[in-house]
């Protein structure tokens, strides 16, 4: 018999229809004469009640139902008499698919997600991780949407990279050599003549550069990929591996790039209000109550928009009237989470776009004001989240992009072909990155990045 989903069985009104359904037990409560057994399939966050009578099912196979185990239960859906759900399945046949061990790790409710994290493999079996990772595919296909009706094509940069100049972060290396028999020059040095490309190659840790050469080409174009970043900083807003989410388009300016980020992000936002109600209450009500009053505060409200300079003067003045912040801040210095999340939560109370950061604590390609000092680049700040987007219009012109290199004495040697989009038809055009995970942990209202993505990658840890 064709099995139905749960997700559509609760959503059903043909009562008195015999219906399969399989799943895994989360709770089962036995009286005298009845079993209740809790079924969840994944394909929603509520469970449907099976009622299994004891007059029909033999006691040793009801033992067996037990948290965690998998069952294909063959029954009458019938109108609940119960609250809550509107429908229930009336057993007829249960076949025990998988048994539990009993050293099942979901088991108890109300594990810490510290406990959890050591056990990835199975949190996924529970409401919170299930919620989490519907969210997550709802904003992926959200992401792709939004960009295809308006005209973005998905473009794939490579994973593998040669170029080590983005200045993004740490990068993973990339090598078949045997570390133990490394072949070295006289000077000592690596010789990579031998590896599997020839020379020194990593992960990437952003696909914008190779993004430029399509935004360049096809107008507009977006990533979405894995990035590697080998930083070690132990943060609930960094991974070592993470999906970005990077537009690039040709003939946009900064203001263009900012209008694309709020009104792109916005979509988002709406899309899961709109697609994942039943998770979202979920999560509201049980990891952060004021989750829907934020998504919907930022669906319904403008970005500020101010200059680096001015942020400076705002954080000044909260030091000077007494607030204490761990970090230093004065002009020049990159702004820590704790500075970006009093811009947004306690100054202004909605997101924040920042823009014309000092160059010195940007990367070389962001375009140089008139100013000498400051560059054309935008961070989208968050609340709960801090920096969720970085972008920046990028330097069109080839003497100032190479002026910039030279200055930096960044090693161009293999970047000759990113140099080349200036010298055949240069064009303004604009970019920015979404960290997908920070998205996810916005959107969920979860605290910790580790807990938005199935199998994170941090220092230390690369298990499942
Ligand atoms: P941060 O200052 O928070 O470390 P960044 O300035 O290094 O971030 P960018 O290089 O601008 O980040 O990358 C673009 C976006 O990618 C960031 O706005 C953020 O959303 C995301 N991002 C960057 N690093 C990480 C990371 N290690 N883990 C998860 N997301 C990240
Ligand atoms: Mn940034």
């Amino acid at each position: 018999m064709k099995r139905t989903k749960i997700n559509d069985l609760l959503k059903s009104t043909d009562f008195g229809s015999t219906v399969c359904v399989k799943g895994w037990v989360r709770t089962r409560r036995s009286g005298k004469a009845v079993s209740f057994i809790a079924l969840n399939d994944g394909s929603t966050i509520k469970n449907v009640q099976i009622v299994a009578d004891a007059a029909v099912f033999d006691s040793e196979l009801l033992k067996q139902i037990t948290t965690g185990s998998c069952l294909s239960v063959i029954g009458k859906m019938v109108e609940s008499p119960g609250s809550g759900q509107s429908v229930e399945v009336q057993a007829e046949q249960i076949e025990i698919l998988g048994t539990c061990a009993e050293d099942y790790p979901m088991q108890k409710k109300g594990q810490s997600f510290e406990y959890m994290r050591t056990h990835a493999h199975m949190r996924l079996r529970t409401n919170t991780f299930g919620a989490v990772f519907r969210i997550r595919h709802n904003l992926a296909y959200a992401i792709h949407k939004y960009f295809h009706e308006h005209g973005f094509f998905y473009f794939h940069t490579p994973i593998i990279t040669a170029s080590d100049c983005e200045g993004a972060g740490q990068m993973f290396q990339v090598t078949t050599q045997n570390l133990y028999t490394l072949k070295k020059d006289e000077e000592g040095k690596i010789d990579y003549s031998d590896d599997f490309f020839g020379k020194p190659t990593s992960l990437t840790v952003s696909g914008q550069l190779e993004g430029e050469l399509g935004a360049t080409a096809l107008g507009a174009i977006y990533t979405f990929g894995p990035t590697f970043r080998a930083e070690n900083s132990n943060t609930p807003r960094h991974l070592a591996e993470f999906w970005m989410i990077e537009p690039e388009i040709a003939f946009y300016d900064i203001h263009d790039n900012m209008d694309l980020a709020e009104d792109f992000i916005k979509y988002c936002v709406k899309w899961a209000l709109e697609h994942c109600a039943d998770d979202l209450e979920f999560l509201n009500k049980m990891i952060d109550k004021s989750l829907l009053e934020r998504l919907h505060f930022v669906v319904e409200h403008d970005f500020v928009r101010l200059t680096y300079t001015e942020g400076i003067q705002i954080l000044e003045e909260a030091v000077a009237n007494g607030h204490k912040f761990e970090f230093p801040v004065h002009w020049g210095t990159d702004l820590a989470s704790e500075h970006e999340r009093y811009l947004v939560e306690e100054h202004f109370k909605r997101p924040v776009i920042l823009t014309d950061y000092p160059k010195e604590i940007k990367a070389f390609y962001m375009k140089m004001n008139e100013d000498g000092k400051t560059v054309r680049a935008m961070d989208v700040l968050f609340p709960q989240i801090g920096e969720i987007i970085g972008g920046s219009e990028r330097e069109e012109s080839y003497d100032k992009l190479k002026a910039r290199i030279d200055e930096l004495q960044i090693p161009m040697k293999d970047m000759w072909w990113y140099l080349d989009t200036r010298r055949f038809g240069t064009c303004p055009h604009s970019g920015f990155g979404l960290g997908f995970e920070r998205l996810v942990l916005f959107v969920t209202g979860m605290q910790n990045i580790r807990d938005v993505i199935p199998f994170p990658r941090t220092p230390k840890t690369a298990d499942f």
